[in-house]
């Protein structure tokens, strides 16, 4: 088994360590990661100039690019293997419902949604490391499982773990995403040479957080797992679609 580990939290940051540490003597595994916090990246490849991998002392590889170019240069050449799957994260932070939209954690999974097996995206529900041995743990079992699991390509795993020490964690659930309120306005700042400028609020609150979604498994205490696809094509909508069309050409 050989694994790609990335994150969008940057190659420093304590849940891409934990996360290495709990898979590398069950897989060899890889680290390229950005070289600073790329959170909110999503799927975005730096096109406007060269990426530069250097190795660390720890034989991380820190990229000056986005988690999905880390990704993405890793299975096209930067690596003497194709990796089996993609393990990203573990994030320190929430990836619930529309969090999925922005989120480099998720992006570097997708971009292994080639690969045989499928890619895994873990976030921990809290900024702070505290509960990250939980995160861990989890990881390196699902990580472990996932060479039973055999879904289809273009589908990968959104994996939030409850901020809880881990005899608290109730169990495993299957989700779908919820929803979030729209976030708050940005808050406006001023800088010493009295340019304004904002800063994006956090995300807004769960509105569709209900049994069976992503926000209600990770409230109840269970590690909350929802299957992504790549296809977001609203099939619903067609036939509406349809008789909207008519008469337009
Ligand atoms: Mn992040």
């Amino acid at each position: 088994m050989r694994i790609l580990i990335s994150n969008d939290d940057g190659v420093t940051a304590p849940g891409l360590a934990a996360l290495h540490a709990a898979l590398a003597d069950y897989a060899e595994c890889a680290v390229i990661a950005p070289d600073q916090d790329k959170s909110g990246a999503s799927s975005s490849l730096t096109l406007d100039r060269p990426l530069h991998p250097q190795t660390l002392a720890n034989g991380f590889i820190s990229l000056n690019g986005t988690p999905t170019d880390c990704v993405h240069l890793g299975l096209n050449g930067l690596l003497p293997y194709t990796p089996d799957m993609v393990v990203s994260g573990i994030n320190l932070g929430a990836n619930l419902g529309d969090d999925v939209l922005y989120s480099g954690t998720v992006a570097a999974a997708l971009e292994g949604r080639f690969l045989g097996g499928t890619s895994l995206a873990f976030s921990l529900l809290s900024r702070q490391p505290d509960n990250l041995p939980t995160a861990a743990y989890i990881a390196r079992r699902l990580v472990e499982a996932q060479s039973r699991l055999e879904l289809p390509p273009r589908t990968v795993l959104n994996i939030n773990i409850p901020n809880l020490p881990l005899e608290h964690i109730r169990g495993i659930q299957l989700t779908r995403l919820g929803h979030r309120a729209r976030a708050a306005a940005p808050t406006k700042v001023v800088n010493p040479r009295g340019k304004e400028g904002y800063w994006i609020a956090v995300a807004g609150d769960a509105e569709d957080g209900g049994p069976g979604t992503d926000f209600h498994a990770v409230m109840q205490g269970y590690v909350s797992i929802t299957p992504l696809q790549l296809d977001r094509t609203f099939n619903d909508a067609f036939e509406q679609l349809d008789g909207w069309l008519e008469g337009v050409l």
